[in-house]
């Protein structure tokens, strides 16, 4: 009976296929999919990397492990961001270097409250580049919570203003 519902529904699939574009029923699907899921462990990931890179030891005090589904995931970027936590003397010039560049300042507002430095191109896509004065730029506190999951649409606009610094 399964076998019979199955082939009758494959036939089902290939004549409505036929009859339509077929790209376009399919795509749907999985860009919904694909958005989805990259929405949700964008955030996650940058909140985990924010918290961590704000106050490492809180961090590893309070999550001794990943939780949650993403856990197979993850540890992969903990691994990764260990690498980054021996480079702290790094973290710091890279830091001072954009903080001082862009005059102390926020970029998005002005403002020259509690400044955060920004990677333009996120972490988890280019790790490479953690350190690079090109990839970083100067945002207050709300600014910079302002820019987390439109990295890549925001990218852009501050790599331009960082192209024109140099
Ligand atoms: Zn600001």
């Amino acid at each position: 009976m399964t076998y019979i519902f199955t082939n009758q529904h494959r036939q089902k699939m290939s004549i409505a296929r036929l009859g339509k574009e077929p790209w376009n029923k399919g795509t749907k699907g999985v860009m919904q999919a694909w958005n989805k899921g990259k929405k949700l462990s964008q955030e996650h990931i940058d909140k985990l990397s924010e918290s961590h890179f704000k106050n490492p030891n809180r961090y590893w005090l309070g999550k001794r492990r990943p939780m949650g589904e993403n856990s197979a995931n993850w540890k992969g970027g903990v691994t990764r961001r260990l690498s980054l936590l021996r480079s702290r003397f790094e973290w710091k010039q890279w830091r001072k270097t954009i903080f001082q560049r862009d005059g102390y300042k926020c970029f998005d507002c002005g403002d020259m409250g509690y400044l955060e430095p920004h990677h333009i191109i996120p972490l988890k896509v280019g790790v490479e580049r953690a350190f690079d004065v090109n990839n970083g730029i100067t945002l207050c506190r709300p600014c910079h919570k302002k820019t987390m999951g439109k990295e890549v649409e925001l990218a852009r606009t501050y790599f331009s203003f960082v192209q024109c610094q140099v």
